[in-house]
Protein backbone atom coordinates (compact mmCIF):
# COMPACT_ATOMS: atom_id res chain seq x y z
CA UNK A 1 0.00 0.00 0.00
CA UNK A 2 1.45 3.66 -0.82
CA UNK A 3 2.38 5.79 2.21
CA UNK A 4 0.08 8.72 2.82
CA UNK A 5 1.86 11.85 2.27
CA UNK A 6 2.84 14.29 4.73
CA UNK A 7 1.79 17.57 4.07
CA UNK A 8 3.23 20.30 6.23
CA UNK A 9 1.86 24.11 6.75
CA UNK A 10 5.35 25.78 8.36
CA UNK A 11 3.46 29.40 9.10
CA UNK A 12 6.88 30.57 10.27
CA UNK A 13 6.59 34.17 12.14
CA UNK A 14 3.08 34.76 10.28
CA UNK A 15 -0.17 34.54 11.85
CA UNK A 16 -2.17 36.18 14.70
CA UNK A 17 -5.61 34.39 16.51
CA UNK A 18 -7.61 36.01 13.44
CA UNK A 19 -6.05 33.19 11.65
CA UNK A 20 -7.73 30.23 13.09
CA UNK A 21 -10.37 30.09 10.92
CA UNK A 22 -7.52 29.34 8.72
CA UNK A 23 -6.69 26.32 10.67
CA UNK A 24 -10.43 25.08 11.22
CA UNK A 25 -11.13 25.62 7.33
CA UNK A 26 -7.81 23.36 6.73
CA UNK A 27 -9.37 20.80 8.78
CA UNK A 28 -12.57 20.16 6.98
CA UNK A 29 -10.29 20.03 3.66
CA UNK A 30 -8.14 17.76 5.27
CA UNK A 31 -11.60 15.69 6.27
CA UNK A 32 -12.22 14.56 2.60
CA UNK A 33 -8.26 13.86 1.15
CA UNK A 34 -5.98 10.80 2.18
CA UNK A 35 -2.99 13.08 3.01
CA UNK A 36 -1.68 13.51 6.59
CA UNK A 37 -1.95 17.15 7.22
CA UNK A 38 0.07 19.04 10.16
CA UNK A 39 0.22 22.81 11.10
CA UNK A 40 3.66 24.23 12.29
CA UNK A 41 1.83 27.90 13.66
CA UNK A 42 3.48 30.11 15.95
CA UNK A 43 4.04 28.84 19.13
CA UNK A 44 1.21 31.64 20.40
CA UNK A 45 -1.16 29.62 18.42
CA UNK A 46 -0.63 26.53 19.31
CA UNK A 47 -3.36 26.18 22.45
CA UNK A 48 -5.86 28.24 20.82
CA UNK A 49 -5.06 25.99 17.47
CA UNK A 50 -5.67 22.84 19.37
CA UNK A 51 -8.92 23.64 20.56
CA UNK A 52 -10.15 24.30 17.03
CA UNK A 53 -8.62 21.19 15.94
CA UNK A 54 -10.17 19.16 18.17
CA UNK A 55 -11.43 15.91 16.57
CA UNK A 56 -10.17 16.66 13.58
CA UNK A 57 -7.38 14.68 11.71
CA UNK A 58 -4.84 17.82 11.74
CA UNK A 59 -2.16 17.40 13.84
CA UNK A 60 -0.07 20.31 15.32
CA UNK A 61 3.59 20.66 15.41
CA UNK A 62 6.48 23.77 17.05
CA UNK A 63 8.79 25.07 14.23
CA UNK A 64 11.90 25.00 16.80
CA UNK A 65 12.79 24.02 20.36
CA UNK A 66 15.75 24.45 23.12
CA UNK A 67 18.49 21.86 23.30
CA UNK A 68 17.61 21.99 26.96
CA UNK A 69 14.34 20.32 28.90
CA UNK A 70 13.95 23.25 30.53
CA UNK A 71 15.17 26.17 33.05
CA UNK A 72 16.55 29.45 32.42
CA UNK A 73 17.00 30.41 29.21
CA UNK A 74 14.79 33.87 28.09
CA UNK A 75 12.79 33.77 25.12
CA UNK A 76 13.36 29.97 24.01
CA UNK A 77 10.62 27.39 23.68
CA UNK A 78 11.20 23.46 25.04
CA UNK A 79 10.21 20.53 23.55
CA UNK A 80 7.69 19.44 26.74
CA UNK A 81 6.07 23.02 25.95
CA UNK A 82 5.26 22.56 22.81
CA UNK A 83 4.18 19.12 24.01
CA UNK A 84 1.97 20.49 26.32
CA UNK A 85 0.51 23.20 23.61
CA UNK A 86 -0.64 20.51 21.56
CA UNK A 87 2.04 19.79 19.41
CA UNK A 88 2.97 16.20 18.34
CA UNK A 89 6.17 17.05 15.34
CA UNK A 90 8.31 19.38 15.96
CA UNK A 91 10.29 20.77 12.75
CA UNK A 92 14.25 21.17 13.08
CA UNK A 93 17.28 22.51 11.20
CA UNK A 94 14.87 24.41 8.98
CA UNK A 95 17.43 26.53 6.73
CA UNK A 96 16.04 29.90 8.50
CA UNK A 97 17.28 28.49 11.69
CA UNK A 98 20.87 27.10 10.60
CA UNK A 99 21.34 30.23 8.11
CA UNK A 100 19.52 32.91 10.29
CA UNK A 101 20.65 31.64 14.19
CA UNK A 102 23.74 30.09 12.87
CA UNK A 103 22.61 26.82 14.59
CA UNK A 104 25.30 24.33 13.59
CA UNK A 105 24.53 20.30 12.82
CA UNK A 106 25.62 18.85 16.33
CA UNK A 107 23.00 21.84 18.00
CA UNK A 108 20.36 20.41 15.56
CA UNK A 109 21.24 16.79 16.98
CA UNK A 110 20.84 18.09 20.39
CA UNK A 111 17.06 19.45 19.99
CA UNK A 112 16.76 16.17 18.21
CA UNK A 113 17.28 14.26 21.02
CA UNK A 114 15.46 16.58 22.85
CA UNK A 115 12.42 16.36 21.14
CA UNK A 116 12.59 12.20 21.12
CA UNK A 117 12.47 12.64 24.93
CA UNK A 118 9.45 15.14 25.38
CA UNK A 119 7.39 12.72 22.39
CA UNK A 120 7.48 14.68 19.66
CA UNK A 121 8.37 13.61 16.20
CA UNK A 122 10.74 15.41 14.15
CA UNK A 123 10.60 16.49 10.88
CA UNK A 124 14.85 17.41 10.16
CA UNK A 125 15.48 19.83 7.29
CA UNK A 126 18.72 19.61 5.52
CA UNK A 127 19.68 21.54 1.90
CA UNK A 128 22.39 23.03 -0.05
CA UNK A 129 22.52 26.83 -0.68
CA UNK A 130 23.17 28.20 -3.90
CA UNK A 131 26.82 28.63 -3.61
CA UNK A 132 27.35 25.51 -2.45
CA UNK A 133 25.41 24.26 -5.32
CA UNK A 134 27.35 25.99 -8.24
CA UNK A 135 30.50 25.15 -6.65
CA UNK A 136 29.62 21.13 -7.01
CA UNK A 137 28.87 20.26 -3.58
CA UNK A 138 25.32 19.25 -2.95
CA UNK A 139 26.03 15.85 -1.85
CA UNK A 140 29.02 16.46 0.45
CA UNK A 141 26.86 19.48 2.15
CA UNK A 142 23.41 16.92 2.44
CA UNK A 143 26.07 13.85 3.27
CA UNK A 144 27.49 15.88 6.57
CA UNK A 145 24.29 17.94 7.28
CA UNK A 146 22.60 14.32 7.60
CA UNK A 147 25.38 12.67 9.88
CA UNK A 148 25.82 15.66 12.20
CA UNK A 149 22.34 16.38 12.23
CA UNK A 150 20.71 12.82 12.91
CA UNK A 151 22.10 11.13 16.33
CA UNK A 152 21.90 7.41 16.88
CA UNK A 153 18.82 7.76 19.39
CA UNK A 154 16.56 7.90 16.15
CA UNK A 155 17.27 4.36 15.54
CA UNK A 156 13.56 2.61 16.80
CA UNK A 157 12.04 6.65 16.59
CA UNK A 158 9.17 7.80 14.08
CA UNK A 159 11.13 10.65 12.51
CA UNK A 160 11.01 12.36 8.88
CA UNK A 161 13.78 14.23 6.97
CA UNK A 162 12.61 17.05 4.57
CA UNK A 163 14.98 18.12 1.64
CA UNK A 164 14.75 22.11 1.52
CA UNK A 165 17.28 23.47 -1.06
CA UNK A 166 18.07 26.68 0.74
CA UNK A 167 17.92 28.60 -2.97
CA UNK A 168 13.89 27.29 -3.55
CA UNK A 169 12.38 28.74 0.05
CA UNK A 170 10.53 31.06 -0.59
CA UNK A 171 11.96 32.64 -3.57
CA UNK A 172 9.45 30.67 -6.48
CA UNK A 173 12.41 29.19 -7.79
CA UNK A 174 11.47 25.36 -7.29
CA UNK A 175 14.22 22.59 -7.61
CA UNK A 176 13.72 20.59 -11.15
CA UNK A 177 12.58 17.19 -11.51
CA UNK A 178 16.02 15.93 -11.13
CA UNK A 179 17.76 17.73 -8.53
CA UNK A 180 14.98 17.01 -6.00
CA UNK A 181 15.20 13.11 -7.16
CA UNK A 182 18.76 13.19 -6.79
CA UNK A 183 18.61 14.59 -3.28
CA UNK A 184 16.17 12.36 -1.96
CA UNK A 185 17.93 9.27 -3.14
CA UNK A 186 20.95 10.40 -1.44
CA UNK A 187 18.73 10.66 1.65
CA UNK A 188 17.23 7.24 1.23
CA UNK A 189 20.34 5.56 0.60
CA UNK A 190 21.96 7.26 3.52
CA UNK A 191 19.49 6.49 5.59
CA UNK A 192 18.65 2.83 4.44
CA UNK A 193 22.64 2.11 5.65
CA UNK A 194 22.32 4.21 9.07
CA UNK A 195 18.63 3.61 10.04
CA UNK A 196 17.51 0.71 8.91
CA UNK A 197 14.81 0.03 10.45
CA UNK A 198 13.31 3.35 10.16
CA UNK A 199 10.86 4.24 7.70
CA UNK A 200 10.75 8.01 7.41
CA UNK A 201 8.85 10.07 5.00
CA UNK A 202 11.28 12.33 2.86
CA UNK A 203 9.58 15.39 2.26
CA UNK A 204 10.54 18.15 -0.20
CA UNK A 205 9.81 21.64 0.59
CA UNK A 206 11.22 25.11 -0.91
CA UNK A 207 8.25 26.99 -3.35
CA UNK A 208 5.42 24.19 -3.35
CA UNK A 209 2.65 25.85 -4.71
CA UNK A 210 -0.88 24.69 -6.13
CA UNK A 211 0.43 24.60 -9.71
CA UNK A 212 3.67 22.29 -8.76
CA UNK A 213 2.11 20.39 -5.79
CA UNK A 214 0.79 17.18 -7.63
CA UNK A 215 3.89 16.86 -10.07
CA UNK A 216 6.20 17.27 -7.03
CA UNK A 217 4.36 14.79 -4.57
CA UNK A 218 4.40 12.16 -7.55
CA UNK A 219 8.30 11.88 -7.90
CA UNK A 220 9.78 9.23 -6.83
CA UNK A 221 10.54 8.56 -3.49
CA UNK A 222 8.69 12.33 -2.49
CA UNK A 223 6.41 11.20 0.57
CA UNK A 224 5.33 14.68 1.06
CA UNK A 225 5.58 18.34 0.87
CA UNK A 226 7.20 21.19 3.51
CA UNK A 227 5.01 24.32 2.74
CA UNK A 228 5.61 27.55 3.76
CA UNK A 229 4.12 30.73 1.68
CA UNK A 230 1.43 28.31 0.35
CA UNK A 231 0.23 27.16 3.35
CA UNK A 232 -0.68 30.52 4.56
CA UNK A 233 -4.45 30.52 3.02
CA UNK A 234 -6.87 28.06 2.45
CA UNK A 235 -7.53 28.92 -1.42
CA UNK A 236 -3.80 28.09 -1.66
CA UNK A 237 -3.48 25.26 0.53
CA UNK A 238 -6.46 23.69 -0.39
CA UNK A 239 -5.03 22.41 -3.65
CA UNK A 240 -2.09 21.11 -1.80
CA UNK A 241 -3.69 18.92 0.19
CA UNK A 242 -5.96 17.52 -2.95
CA UNK A 243 -2.24 17.18 -4.56
CA UNK A 244 -1.18 14.64 -2.09
CA UNK A 245 -4.34 12.30 -2.86
P1 LIG B 1 8.19 28.17 0.92
O1 LIG B 1 8.90 27.71 2.29
O2 LIG B 1 7.14 27.15 0.61
O3 LIG B 1 7.61 29.53 1.24
O4 LIG B 1 9.25 28.23 -0.12
C1 LIG B 1 9.22 26.38 2.51
C2 LIG B 1 9.86 26.19 3.84
O5 LIG B 1 10.57 27.09 4.32
O6 LIG B 1 9.67 25.15 4.48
Amino acid sequence: MPQRHLIAANWKMNGLKAALPVAEAIADIARNHTSEVVIFPPATLLAPMQKVLEGSPVKLGGQDCHYMDGGAYTGDISAAQLKDAGASMVILGHSERRHGHLEPCELVARKVRTALRAGLTPIICIGETLDQRKAGKTVDILTKQLKDSLPDELEGQEFHVSYEPVWAIGTGMIASDAQICEAIALVRTWLDNRFPAATPKLLYGGSVKPSNAAHVLKLSGVGGALVGGASLTVDEFAPIIAAGD
